[in-house]
């Protein structure tokens, strides 16, 4: 399987760079190519230039670099430290420079039945993602009734609206919690789960978000038709299963 790690750490000796190098090595031993985006060390422009809204004939090289590392993956890990709740910065800024029109967005026909080719279909169809988190924060501080607020809700406008927008499967993510609480038997441990995470990367089951063609939504208000799931709103509602496994 081809592996492509996008990856945001200013500091190659961080906790993130270490589980980084761990990462590389157990997939090259498992028998998968891996590409790194490290997104710091390559200096990634983080801006998106006006040229660049929505011209596709203005596209950069680092651009066009980055998207065929992607049609190149069968499964894209974005490895980061959570950052004010959410991606540091300059991945933020490789989403939207990458994710061009005809590319991320903008993909498919829109009908009477159908919103162009998004939310589990498009460019990146048949791939699987994985968001591979560290966060100072306990665990106990992003569970459902956690001040921080529950994770999944924290990370689904990274999982439904940046990994499953362009129609990869999202894996449940791989969370490091109170980095600050870090000694060489907890590293241990973590190396070790994380190994089992990368071993069943083409078999974990993906987070079973809805289609949006398939017949859950009115189409072209796309809103959860109202037999669908009655009485369940905001984010849970998007998930095929029952609200409590969010
Ligand atoms: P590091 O600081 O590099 O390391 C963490 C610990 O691991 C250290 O004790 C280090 O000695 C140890 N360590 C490193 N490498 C190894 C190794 N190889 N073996 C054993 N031990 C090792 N947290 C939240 O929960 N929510 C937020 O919204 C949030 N926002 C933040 C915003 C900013 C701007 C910053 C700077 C931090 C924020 N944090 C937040 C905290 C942040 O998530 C953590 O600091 C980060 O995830 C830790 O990852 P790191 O790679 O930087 O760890």
């Amino acid at each position: 399987m081809n592996v492509l790690i996008v990856y945001a750490h200013p500091d190659p000796n961080s906790l993130n760079a270490a589980l980084k190098h761990y990462a590389i090595q157990r997939l090259q031993t498992a028998g998968h190519a891996v590409q790194v985006s490290d997104l710091y060390a390559m200096e990634w422009n983080a801006k998106l230039a006006a040229s660049e809204i929505p011209k596709l004939e203005n596209h950069r090289a680092d651009i066009l670099r980055e998207q065929e590392k992607l049609l190149w993956a069968d499964t894209v890990i974005f490895q980061f430290p959570l950052w004010w709740f959410s991606m540091p910065a300059i991945m933020k800024g490789w989403v939207e420079r990458v994710y061009t029109l005809g590319f991320g967005y903008g993909v498919g026909e829109h009908s009477d039945v159908r919103w162009g080719d998004r939310y589990g279909e498009g460019t990146l169809t048949g791939k699987r993602a994985m968001l591979m988190v560290t966060a100072g924060g306990w665990e106990s501080h992003y569970s459902p009734r956690g001040i921080n607020g529950a994770v999944d809700e924290l990370l689904f406008p990274i999982h439904h609206g940046i990994l499953y927008y362009p129609g990869m499967e999202v894996l449940p993510p791989f969370m490091v919690y109170r980095t600050g609480h870090m000694d060489d038997a907890r590293y241990a441990a973590i190396c070790e789960e994380l190994g089992q995470r990368l071993d069943t990367l083409a078999t974990t089951p993906p987070i079973p978000f809805r289609r949006q063609n398939h017949g859950d939504y009115d189409i072209p208000v796309m809103t959860l038709k109202s037999e669908i799931a009655p009485g369940v709103e905001g984010f849970k509602a998007h998930l095929h299963q029952p609200p409590s496994l969010l």
